[in-house]
């Protein structure tokens, strides 16, 4: 072999076993890195080219040099597919599917092309040995075809080029920027040498591309070796978003879906990725309820009814900002708040709720009685207060202990309360004195109330013991027609009234209801 071929051969043989030693680095070290799978086809591919380049340099006859070229033709029409589809996923693009299959048309097409070319000569017009030169380098004629397969290969590399510039203008981290300088560098290299051995510049028709395939392959590795190795915050954002307790979803600002979290898909049980880049709205046209809360863009706390259990819900909203503070889109966070609620409901019924006899307590009972006071004097409504005592009930403790005491209490407690309306309010003013509030009730059918009420707990006994225990009970009994700002009976004035009621009955004999006259306030 002439020795000016030999170190070409040899040139050659070098950028193949870089390319395969790059496809096998890639394969081992670079698992993380954005492009790393187009960057390990492509360095195979070109391993395969490269290879078999060498086979055409070395081939002794046309036939032999047409053999290899199949196989050079096997690879090569890929590599500017992969190299843009690498340059696309190592800034972030993400290509639809279907442009994904077109982008793999041309070099079907070319491979096509070119193996038929025998038939058509619309690859190669013609294909002869060059008899200037020393040994067996194939001069060829170029068809049409062989242009477009070059258009396209410019094509994939120039759109590549435009969209790391158009990426490096936008990245706002230094590191980053030499990142994508580096895949632009070594795009540059392949065009370069495609440049020259087109327009006849290459050393005796021999095409450098391999080599400067494998130079530029060296520039792509170390960008995406050093974006894996600064990587680290996008990796752990995303651990950290998809192990968050808390429901997140990103909404574009034409409100498409961009993201959500697993947690999410507890919330919305209906999300799956083909919602991706759909509209929320169309997303939620059977979730009317959380379509209007997300359209309020409020934070509020919400029911849901998920797999037919009821799960509330604190919605958070935070805006997405661009660098120049210009709102892109919103975050959503769903935390669950259930637990909370349920211990807060039942805070609130410890906090209001008598624990011996299952009634309002006294201070609760008053908030409420003060609410209702105000509403009904604002509307001129009439109300009435009672209050009611058990008879001897220091002898109950005495005579059948403090426990049986409690039973009683609680009784006629439950007794009294499944006597009233769903309006009005008991509550424990005392240790056996009760005090209840009629909203909308003259001073005569309060009468009735309590005098029913006085018959139900006398006639009502239990058995303790082999004893029977009976009690009876006196109330006192007032009430007032509001006139529109009357101010004469204060809620207090009231309270008072009804127990000074109930000092009449203690006094009268007991086990029966008075009502207060006004005769009888303004004669004390
Ligand atoms: P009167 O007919 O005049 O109301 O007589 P009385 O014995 O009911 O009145 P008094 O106020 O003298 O006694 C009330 C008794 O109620 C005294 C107290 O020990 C008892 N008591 C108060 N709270 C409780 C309680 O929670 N449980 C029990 N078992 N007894 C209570
Ligand atoms: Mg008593
Ligand atoms: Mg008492």
């Amino acid at each position: 072999m002439p020795h000016e071929l030999i170190f070409y051969v040899l040139v050659i043989i070098f950028a193949g076993s870089l390319s395969l030693f790059l496809s096998l680095y890639a394969h081992l070290n670079l698992k993380n890195a954005p492009g790393a799978k187009q960057y390990i086809a492509v360095t195979i591919l070109s391993t395969i080219f490269t290879y078999s380049y060498v086979f055409e340099l070395c081939s002794k006859s046309l036939e032999q040099i047409k053999f290899w070229l199949k196989i050079e033709y096997l690879a090569m029409p890929f590599i500017p597919v992969f190299i843009l589809l690498m340059c696309l996923e190592y800034i972030g693009i993400r290509l639809k599917n279907w442009i994904y299959y077109i982008l793999f048309i041309p070099p079907i097409v070319t491979i096509f092309m070119h193996d038929t070319n025998d038939l058509h000569h619309l690859y190669y017009k013609s294909f002869s040995l060059n008899s200037e030169i020393p040994f067996p380098i194939v001069k060829l004629e170029y068809g049409p075809f062989f242009y477009v397969h070059s258009i396209f290969l410019f094509l994939c590399l120039m759109i590549s080029m435009i969209m790391l510039f158009v990426r490096l203008r936008k990245a706002a981290v230094f590191r980053f920027k030499i990142q994508i300088f580096m895949m632009i560098a070594g795009l540059i290299m392949p065009i370069a040498a495609n440049h020259f051995y087109l327009n006849g510049l290459s050393p005796y028709g021999i095409d450098l591309g391999p080599v400067s395939m494998s130079i530029s392959f060296l520039f792509h590795g170390s960008a995406l070796l050093t974006f894996q190795m600064f990587n680290v915050a996008p990796i752990a954002r995303d651990t950290v978003f998809e192990s968050m307790k808390d429901g997140v979803i990103v909404l574009s600002q034409n409100n498409r879906v961009v993201d959500y979290n697993h947690a999410m898909k507890d919330v919305l049980p209906i999300l799956n990725k083909h919602m991706i880049g759909k509209p929320i709205d169309d997303i939620l046209c059977d979730h009317h309820y959380l379509f209007e809360l997300i359209q309020k863009g409020q934070s509020c706390d919400c029911e849901l009814l998920i797999n037919s259990q009821n799960i509330h819900y604190n919605i958070r909203f935070a805006p997405v900002l661009n660098k120049n503070g210009i709102t892109v889109g919103q975050i959503l966070t769903f935390t669950n708040i259930t637990e909370r609620i349920y211990l807060l409901k039942k805070l609130k019924r410890l906090a209001s709720i008598d624990g011996l006899t299952q009634i309002f307590n006294k201070s609760f009972f008053m908030n409420r009685y003060e609410e209702v006071y105000n509403e009904l004097k604002a509307m001129g409504e009439n109300i009435a207060v009672v209050m009611f005592d058990i008879d001897h009930f220091k002898n109950v403790n005495d005579t059948f202990g403090h426990e049986v005491g409690d039973i009683v209490l609680s009784s006629v407690a439950k007794l009294a309360k499944d006597h009233l309306r769903s309006s009005d309010l008991i509550g424990r003013y005392g240790g056996e004195e009760f005090v209840i509030c009629l909203p909308n009730t003259n001073i005569l059918e309060a009468y009735k109330m309590a005098d029913h009420i006085r018959e139900k707990i006398a006639e009502w006994k239990t058995n303790i013991n082999d004893e029977e225990i009976q009690v009876t009970s006196s109330f006192g009994v007032t009430s007032t027609q509001f006139l529109i700002g009357d101010e004469i009976k204060t809620m207090q004035s009231l309270i008072r009234e009804a127990d000074q009621a109930l000092y009449v009955a203690k006094n009268g004999g007991r086990d029966r209801v008075e009502m207060f006259e006004q005769v009888h306030e303004y004669s004390h």
